[in-house]
């Protein structure tokens, strides 16, 4: 029989493992395929651990990696991933906001309909702040317009893939990863399935409006130069007007003498280009700081113990 690896990653997430497996175990059981679960401990402070360890003690369907220490949701479906055995992978959130009722269509898209991939995106974002929202509908809208891989608003990491599509991602051995980014980028035929928002079971969310925002940066960093482009575009054009500009003062000056105003201006001028100078240096440098961990060569994370 075929099997299917469900990876799960947890960051604090004891009250919501069992109500996963239990939900999950239910969900699948009429599916014609074999079902392995593959958590990861993303260095929680919780039991989380210790509630995986029981677990696996009970079902021998699961595994388990544990981190050593915090690396984020992104190495987490990394190490997971990396530890499935079987010929269908799933990405799933503890959480139960990825509803496990949808296994089974998703599985048969896979296996009767012909894709290689079904993902899933949320079509409403009900329960969510509206300012939330927003930056996020305003980061789509600019991931559309300046990287070239195909990114679903409201996608979700949640996804069935084919054993060849998970080999293509575990390739992408990038340290800076950006998975909804990653999942496009390798291409394959993938069904979207539309779903509603969902509260989480148990727990709290473990992103703040900070982490998010520095996750989008990470996001157009990891997927676009556009912006490295527009800075040297910006700067040629402000080259161009101050050449001509100082054509015409010098001029004016050869005409009408050299009246000493106008310093007003002329210190707004120069914040206003140090300000912008700072601003595209600041965007080599996202680029540069980038590239210098990726050149490092570290490890996305680092196992203390798994089963
Ligand atoms: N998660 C993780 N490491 C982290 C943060 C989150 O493994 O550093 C896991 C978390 O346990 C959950 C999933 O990623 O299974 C999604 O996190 P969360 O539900 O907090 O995000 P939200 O749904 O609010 O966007
Ligand atoms: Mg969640």
């Amino acid at each position: 029989m075929e099997k299917c690896s469900i990876v799960v990653p947890c960051y604090n997430e004891e009250e919501a493992i069992p109500l996963f497996y239990e939900a999950t175990e239910k969900a699948t059981k009429d599916m014609p395929v074999e079902i392995e679960y593959v958590f990861v401990n993303d260095g929680s402070r919780d039991n989380t651990l210790e509630v995986m360890r029981n677990l696996s003690e009970s079902d021998s369907k699961v595994h388990y990696v544990s981190f050593s220490r915090n690396f984020g949701k992104e190495a987490a479906m990394f190490a997971g991933m990396k530890e499935t055995t079987g010929d269908y992978v799933v990405i799933m959130d503890v959480d139960l906001q990825d509803p496990p009722e949808l296994l089974p269509e998703m599985y048969k898209a896979v296996t009767e309909e012909g894709y290689d991939c079904v993902a899933t995106r949320r079509v409403d974002r009900k329960g969510e702040p509206p300012i939330r929202s927003a930056f996020a509908n305003m980061f789509y809208f600019i991931m559309r317009i300046i990287a070239k891989v195909d990114m679903v608003p409201g996608a979700r990491d949640f996804r069935f893939m084919k054993r060849v599509m998970v080999d293509a991602i575990l390739d992408m051995g990038e340290y800076n990863r950006f998975s909804k980014g990653i999942f496009g980028w390798v291409g394959f035929e993938t069904k979207w399935v539309p779903f509603e928002n969902r509260k989480r079971v148990a727990g709290k969310t473990k992103w703040s409006f900070f982490k998010l925002f520095q996750y989008s940066i990470e996001g157009i960093v990891a997927f676009s130069t556009a912006p490295l482009v527009w800075s040297s575009i910006i700067g040629l054009f402000f080259f161009v007007a101050s050449f001509v500009a100082v054509i015409f003062l010098f001029v004016r000056a050869l005409i009408y003498g050299d009246p000493v105003d106008g310093w007003p201006s002329l210190a707004c001028m120069i914040t206003f280009f140090a300000g912008l100078q700072l601003f595209c240096t600041g965007i080599i440098g996202m680029y540069m700081s980038k590239a210098y961990l990726e050149v490092k060569g570290r490890p996305i994370y680092i196992v203390k113990e798994k089963k």
